[in-house]
């Protein structure tokens, strides 16, 4: 009995300990001399009490349950939980004279089964991840998800923001703890201080793309490497865990866990499942960006159908209506009833739309060449009061019609340009000028100085608003409705890209109503690579 590695004791029929093997000295602490003559329940927790004895008094009363798992309480360390086999000896009289007791030590399983509870939490946790990246294209809801489960499950707290597009600041998107009230606070004091990408701990994370764990989080720590303002938002955190959010090495994002004073620290485990998470949500990000963006491209693809088909058929249906009118007059009276004068002004209609016809499917053609990368500069020695002149006279009936006159203030401005594609230039502009100022005065100004060349078209019309204005130079861009001013939005996304084959710039000042400058910067002589047609169809891409 002494030298078994399983605990032994023998109570008698009060409870009392008898005997007290060495293995029971071992776990207790109490040495047998102690511990016999005292009742066992000194070395039960009180809460277990009841429950044992009831186990023992049924034993005496000469029925079963003599197994049954009791933890003892020990000087060394936390209880520890032992699993009993127990049975009764009795005199000859059959009367009950001792009650032995055969115990494990299972504290150790007790843990074991604990962890692997916790980890088939953590696997649900992470199936349950999948399912919901899987299943919702819209990030924001499935990150609030997912940070709301890890709150839960490896929190205390967690939070999950993105880099701006710039780049420059940590934009919080989930914000989660398990208590509401925290989690509030957090939203509001993220809110009142953005942070910096370059700035505090989370710098470190998306500096290296290596997850950090800090299991005891000191409070030098926090002084040294938080924002002041971050201080209430730490308050009784101990433990940290800060992930990267990456897509192809490129970290855009972390998600950082918060451990609350009380709980164990953050382990090698928890590490491996928040990296597992964060590599499943940079994933689902991707993909509901790439969906947000294949779904804009298809609007932005019907939209101009739409635009289009509208802008083609315009012309047509004018040119349409004029010859049948002509038939109409024609059938009623011969050719005799079509005086000259009438003949005139309908070729006159017909020319002007199938100008005007011609002049969208160019732009549609311009378009396709410069997103197939083959907008060719054919350089030659251009003046630039050319292609000035060049672009008045493309845009002096739709001013006349209009009701603006333009003005033109030149120096001369020679250059090695592509005559034709700098004509287009000017012609965008002025038509651009013509079209939202209409009734108003249009000038342009040209010159060279330094070896660059300037054009700016300047109007008196609509303007257009700050927040429009970077996006106008795009494809199918526009910043008024199509049903006030017609247009393909393209004019100034084949001038910006036929000015940036020649290596200069286009920009835009204006203001909602107060007129626009469109000022275009000029190199007399294109950089190195552009003169030739291969490289600069490269550079038009
Ligand atoms: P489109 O004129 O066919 O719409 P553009 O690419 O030439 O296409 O212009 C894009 C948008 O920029 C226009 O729809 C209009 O909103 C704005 N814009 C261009 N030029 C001017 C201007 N001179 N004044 C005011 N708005 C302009």
């Amino acid at each position: 009995m002494e030298h078994t590695g399983a605990l032994v004791v023998v109570l008698d029929r009060s409870a009392r300990v008898v005997r007290w093997n060495a293995a029971c000295a071992r776990v207790t602490g109490v040495p047998a001399e102690e511990m016999c003559g005292t009742p066992i329940w000194t070395v039960v927790p009180a809460d277990e009490r009841d429950g044992a004895r009831a186990v023992l008094d049924q034993l005496v009363a000469g029925g079963r349950g003599g197994d049954h798992e009791v933890h003892l309480l020990s000087r060394t360390g936390p209880a520890r939980l032992v699993a009993w086999s127990n049975c009764v000896l009795r005199d000859e009289a059959g009367e009950v004279a001792y009650l032995v007791g055969t115990g494990i030590d299972v504290t150790g399983r007790a843990e074991a089964e604990q962890a692997q509870r916790r980890q088939a939490r953590q696997l649900e946790a992470l199936a349950e991840a999948s399912r919901v990246f899987a299943s919702g294209l819209d990030y924001r809801t499935t990150l609030d998800t997912v940070a709301r489960r890890l709150a839960e499950l490896i929190g205390d707290g967690a939070l999950i923001r993105i880099l701006s597009p710039d780049g420059g600041w940590l934009v919080p998107v989930a914000v989660e703890h398990p208590a509401p009230e925290r989690a509030a606070l957090r939203r509001r004091i993220l809110a009142a201080a953005p942070q910096r990408a370059t700035e505090g701990i989370t710098a470190r994370v998306l500096d290296s793309g290596r997850t950090l764990r800090i299991p005891a989080l000191s409070s030098e720590t926090i002084r040294n490497e938080m924002k002041p303002e971050y201080l209430p938002y730490l308050e009784g955190v101990t433990s940290l865990l800060i992930a990267p959010l990456a897509q192809r090495r490129q970290v855009f994002g972390h998600i950082t866990l918060m451990r609350d004073a009380g709980g164990a620290p953050y382990t090698a485990e928890d590490e491996a499942l928040l990296e597992d998470l964060a590599h499943r949500a940079a994933q689902a990000i991707e993909n509901a960006r790439l969906y947000g963006e294949a779904q804009a491209a298809v609007m932005a693809r019907d939209e101009f159908l739409s635009i289009a088909s509208h802008e083609l058929r315009t012309p047509l249906t004018a040119l349409r209506l004029a010859l049948e009118n002509m038939r109409r007059v024609s059938s009623r009276g011969g050719a005799d009833a079509l005086p000259p004068a009438y003949v005139e002004r309908v070729l006159g209609t017909a020319e002007r739309q199938g100008q005007r016809l011609e002049k969208l499917v160019s732009a549609l053609l311009d378009v396709s060449r410069i997103h197939m990368g083959k907008l060719d500069l054919d350089l030659e020695e251009t003046d630039l009061e050319q292609a000035v002149q060049d672009a008045v006279a493309q845009v002096e009936d739709e001013a006349a019609q209009a009701g603006s006159t333009v003005v033109v203030h030149g120096a001369p401005a020679v250059g090695r340009w592509d005559r034709l594609r700098l004509s287009q230039v000017a012609t965008n502009l002025l038509s651009n000028a013509v079209k939202y100022g209409a009734g108003k005065p249009v000038e342009v100004t040209y010159g060279a100085a330094d070896g660059r060349a300037f054009l700016v078209v300047k109007d008196s019309g609509i303007g257009i608003d700050p927040a429009s204005q970077h996006q106008i130079f795009e494809r199918f861009e526009r910043a008024v409705s199509s049903r006030n001013y017609g247009g393909l939005g393209l004019g100034l996304y084949i001038v910006k890209r036929i000015v940036e084959a020649h290596g200069g710039s286009v920009r835009v000042e204006s203001s909602s109503g107060a007129g626009s400058v469109f000022s275009v910067d000029l190199p007399q002589r294109p950089p190195a690579g552009r003169d030739g047609a291969p490289a600069a169809g490269a550079a038009a891409r």
